[in-house]
């Protein structure tokens, strides 16, 4: 008989409606507990030779062991770092730098038109020292143009950097497909794996990919840590450092371990590890019943990107004649906690890039809200949410109405 899932108790304050998992999630008590000792008792700097620091060397490895196994890759192929921004800039700064002190003729960066500021902008960046970066289309789905994509890729391609899920709308991309044309033409491959860290299998061999970025905080670990996968180790795939150092971590990412967060990122992979697949159909269930629900009470919604390639607890809507940040604010006046675009770009006035590249006109795209179920979601939750939001919804459409 298949074992069913166990709920963990909700660590969150009572009363918050927390809808809102791709911005960050809460630390799983479980994770916290497993950091704690780490703090005072086990303090050593895994650096130090003496007893103390192995100890912490220890926990160091076999959290790098856990992080590699669930991505399918080795522990020599995982460098610990601040998180995914650190992590994509590490590899796209990392290979541009030295291919141009190499002298190669790659010279251009290509990513998809719907990654996270943290590739766009670095990728961007690079032209300071003589590369271009190249955006590949997205079809109005979300998802990649792979016919575009082979069009685009060539023998001047150093890098192509496609994420394995998108931050607003959750949308899936093939990424194994983008590598295996990107190989075909020697480029190497990069794969922004932030959002699909605790929503989805993850599968470094079977992507075919060279690098991939994770961050602990969006799985239940703690803020500030995160890992780069290098298929076959920064050795045989070297990348120049951002910063130089001490030599931690191969010398890609100097400076002390910060080994509590090290310690934590480890524990909520295993949960992860342990539960996904049920996780999975816990998350979906969820974000499915607040869309049919939405659908079904409120006229003139609709939902943007592919349903079915698709994260589980991702939903983005869009409610007609609705500013998002009227409703986002509405709600959170009523303690319900979603995004309106990222959580990055929010408060920013320019409507979120990714919704435009799907083709969404910019009043369009100012009326969507993203909706994250996630591992504390509950049924009741969700049954005050979608009746708080549809009744924001129809009392925002009742003032525009009027005036
Ligand atoms: N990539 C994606 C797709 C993200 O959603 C985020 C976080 N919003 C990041 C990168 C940045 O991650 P971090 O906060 O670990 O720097």
């Amino acid at each position: 008989m298949k074992k069913k899932y166990t709920v963990p108790v909700n660590p969150l304050p009572d009363g918050i409606i927390y809808l809102d998992y791709h911005a960050t999630t809460p630390t799983d008590p479980r994770v916290l507990e497993a950091m704690e000792p780490y703090f005072i008792k086990k303090f050593g700097n895994p650096s130090s030779p003496h007893q103390l620091g192995q100890k912490s060397n220890k926990a160091v490895e076999d959290s790098r062991g856990i992080i590699a196994n669930h991505i399918n890759s080795s522990r020599g192929e995982i460098i610990f770092t601040a998180g995914a921004t650190e992590s994509n800039n590490i590899v796209i700064k990392g290979l541009a730098k030295q291919a141009e002190r190499n002298g190669s003729t790659r010279n251009e960066i290509l990513t998809s038109s719907i990654e996270h500021k943290s590739v766009l902008n670095v990728a961007s960046s690079t032209s300071d020292y003589g590369f271009m970066h190249k955006k590949i289309p997205v079809r109005d789905n979300g998802i990649i143009d792979l016919e575009e994509t082979e069009k685009m890729i060539g023998k001047n391609t150093l890098v192509v950097s496609v994420m394995a899920a998108n931050n607003e709308i959750g949308v899936i991309q093939p990424i194994h497909k983008v590598a295996e044309i990107a190989h075909n033409f020697g480029a190497l491959v990069h794969c922004d794996a932030a959002q699909a860290f605790g929503r989805m299998k993850i599968d470094v061999k079977e992507w075919g990919i060279d690098f991939l970025s994770l961050s602990a905080h969006k799985g239940y670990g703690p803020k500030g840590i995160g890992a780069l996968y290098i298929k076959n180790g920064p050795i045989k795939q070297p990348l120049d450092p951002l910063l130089q150092g001490g030599g931690q971590e191969k010398e890609l990412r100097p400076g002390t371990l910060n080994l509590p967060s090290i310690v934590g990122f480890g524990r909520a992979t295993e949960i992860i590890e342990k539960n996904l697949e049920k996780e999975i159909s816990y998350l979906a269930n969820f974000r499915d019943m607040i869309e049919q629900n939405l659908e079904a009470k409120i006229s003139d919604v609709s939902i943007v990107g592919d349903r079915k390639k698709r994260l589980p607890s991702t939903t983005c809507v869009c409610f007609s004649d609705v500013d998002s940040g009227a409703l986002v604010a509405g709600l959170s006046k009523n303690n319900i906690f979603v995004s309106a675009g990222s959580a990055c770009e929010s408060g920013a006035l320019e409507p979120s890039h990714t919704l435009l590249e799907l083709g969404l006109n910019r009043e369009k795209a100012s009326q969507c809200i993203r909706i994250a179920t996630g591992r504390f979601t509950d049924k009741s939750s969700i049954a005050s949410a979608k009746n708080i939001i549809s009744k924001i919804v129809d009392r925002i459409r009742m003032v525009e109405n009027n005036t």
